[in-house]
């Protein structure tokens, strides 16, 4: 971290801020030139949030050099982290994984219907919400617990691993009986309570980007789950919420790269959150594929125009077997394997 004085600052107002930074054993190194006093730290410097140093007179500017993640960090890990769950299956690294089911556990029959269709065309995780975290208080909230065993039995019937989101702490022990991968959605992306919870749970998580979170802030929520002892956590970029209003979210597709500049865990795509529209969802799959994603998350309906949620944004089941065949094609071009 470096740290620029005012130009009219003094030398007492430098040392209050040195003597400060010295007693919370930092190093200072001084560069201070003729013109100006400027001096960097050398330490754990992801202890200070930098907007509380300008609470000293005559502080200018302060500039972080290093990130204020360490775990969830490239530097603190170079190698790529893989995701295992049972059935062999492999987050990370070089298979492209695809989760797809309903936006809802609607009914048994209607996720065996989904599931099957959705195993048949590949895909390896079944996804469906129980908890459903919706913008009206009137609109359908999930089957909750119901909504969770049937998970667990319709994905076992088809040897898929199953991921749905969590509300709330108090159900972690419940999540972790019945599911794979615990999703926390856009909503809770920074409801700490929970990440911390989650960051005492073996099972892996699912991290959501949340609405308007930067890159930062979203690495710094798996950070919490990764400081609490849980370093099972797969990114998930689901489309932010910008100006523009034409599709629902803003898919930010180049979010992809800079995760994995930043940082060592896997990174996959949700292209139905981000376009919120069924016709546009093979190619972002595809833009998902090219640009070096570990998977996608899907919406599947057999019968989009009664879902319970997001019908507008599910793909019927033939055209998600289309785009997984799409999805083969250019996988083949990658030198890709799809899982
Ligand atoms: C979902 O996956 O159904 C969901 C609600 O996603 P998000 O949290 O990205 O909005
Ligand atoms: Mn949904």
């Amino acid at each position: 971290m470096i740290i620029q004085m005012k130009k009219q600052a003094s030398k007492k107002e430098y040392r209050r801020i040195t003597d400060f930074l010295k007693e919370q054993s930092f190093e200072v190194k001084d560069v201070s030139s003729e013109e100006i006093m400027v001096f960097g730290i050398i330490g754990d410097t992801s202890r200070i949030d930098p907007h509380d140093l300008y609470a000293f007179d005559g502080v200018a500017q302060v500039t972080r050099v290093s990130t204020p993640f360490k775990k969830a960090s490239r530097s603190f890990k170079p190698t790529d982290t893989i995701v295992r769950l049972d059935r062999g299956i492999e987050i990370g690294g070089t298979a492209f994984v695809t989760m797809a089911g309903p936006c809802s556990v609607e009914s048994e029959e209607q996720l065996r219907t989904i599931a099957r269709g959705v195993k048949k065309a590949g895909a390896s995780i079944l996804r469906g919400g129980a908890y459903k975290p919706r913008t009206s208080p009137y609109s359908f909230q999930g089957m909750g617990v119901e909504g969770l065993k049937l998970l667990r039995k319709v994905g076992d019937e088809f040897d898929l691993a199953v991921v749905t989101e969590i509300p709330s702490p108090d159900l972690i022990p419940l999540f972790e009986e019945y599911v794979d991968l615990i999703q926390v959605g856009a909503r809770n992306m920074q409801n700490f309570h929970l990440l911390k919870a989650l960051g005492k749970s073996k099972t892996p998580i699912l991290l959501k980007r949340g609405l308007s979170a930067t890159i930062e802030e979203w690495l710094m929520s798996a950070e919490y789950i990764m400081a609490g002892g849980n370093e099972n956590v797969v990114l998930c970029e689901r489309g932010i919420r910008t100006y523009e209003k034409y599709t629902r979210n803003t898919l930010d597709i180049s979010s992809v790269l800079a995760v994995q500049e930043l940082s060592h865990l896997p990174v996959i795509v949700d292209p139905s959150h981000a376009a919120g529209r069924w016709n546009m969802i093979e190619k972002l799959a595809l833009a998902t594929l090219a640009v070096g994603a570990h998977g996608m998350i899907v919406e599947v309906h057999h019968d989009p125009e009664h879902a319970l949620s997001d019908g507008a944004q599910s793909l019927k089941i033939p055209k998600f077997k289309q785009m997984m065949t799409e999805l083969d094609k250019l996988a083949d071009v990658l030198g890709k394997t799809k899982r």
